[in-house]
């Protein structure tokens, strides 16, 4: 069960990322959690990645790409993976497919859960969260009992800075465009299924199992 995991910022796919991880039991690899692991290893290109990080320069393909070989290598990816955060590019769509084809294996799917951009906007708005105990309310879907208040704790709650809608328009647009030559990719490739995102969490789930068990 080798997944590819898309989705963009605010669509819940951390969420949905959890939950299959659990259900089929495969590895739930981010670019992130890649680049730790290699760092803290202390790899040969964990070393180099971090050289371009300390120095604030954006990670080049060719490392990040051979971060990916070796963790694919592994032992816990042959029965499955779920990958998440790359590939960002059509280059590195086409690396992912080399990766994948020396190792003997083959991409299952790739499942975007896609949200419209006007919901995301929506979404981020009207997000509040408790300065103490963290717990995410929304003014609309999820509202406290009492306004500006948490249920859970009496904590009081606050907008993050970037959940505005200029800022998630120009992140989400950011995102489309980088993400429009990787469907295209993808679905001329034959394993591009898109997830409506916009349903109860749980259905979303429902909707993905189905999709990897058809
Ligand atoms: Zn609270």
């Amino acid at each position: 069960m080798h997944i590819l995991l898309m989705g963009p910022p605010g669509a819940g796919k951390g969420t949905q990322a959890a939950e299959l991880k659990e259900r089929f039991n495969i590895p739930h690899i981010s670019t992130g959690d890649m680049f730790r692991a290699a760092i803290k290893e202390g790899t040969e290109l964990g070393k180099r990645a971090k050289a371009f990080m300390d120095e604030g320069k954006l990670v080049p393909d060719e490392v990040t790409i051979g971060i990916v070989a070796e963790r694919l290598a592994k032992d816990d990816c042959k029965k499955g993976f779920l990958l998440d955060g790359f590939p960002r590019t059509v280059e590195q769509a086409d690396a992912l497919t080399g990766i994948l084809d020396k190792l003997g294996l083959k991409l299952k799917a790739v499942l975007n859960i896609s949200v419209p951009k006007e919901d995301l906007i929506e979404r981020a708005v009207g997000r509040r969260i408790c300065k103490k105990c963290g717990a995410t309310y929304h003014t609309k879907f999820n509202p406290p009992k009492q306004e500006g208040i948490c249920d859970a704790c009496g904590g009081e709650l606050y907008q993050r800075a970037d959940d505005t809608a200029e800022t998630m328009t120009n992140r989400l647009s950011v995102y489309e465009e980088s993400t429009k030559p990787l469907i295209d990719y993808y679905k001329k490739a034959g394993v591009y299924t898109e997830i409506d995102g916009r349903q109860p969490i749980d259905k979303v789930t429902a909707d993905l199992v189905a999709t990897l068990q058809a």
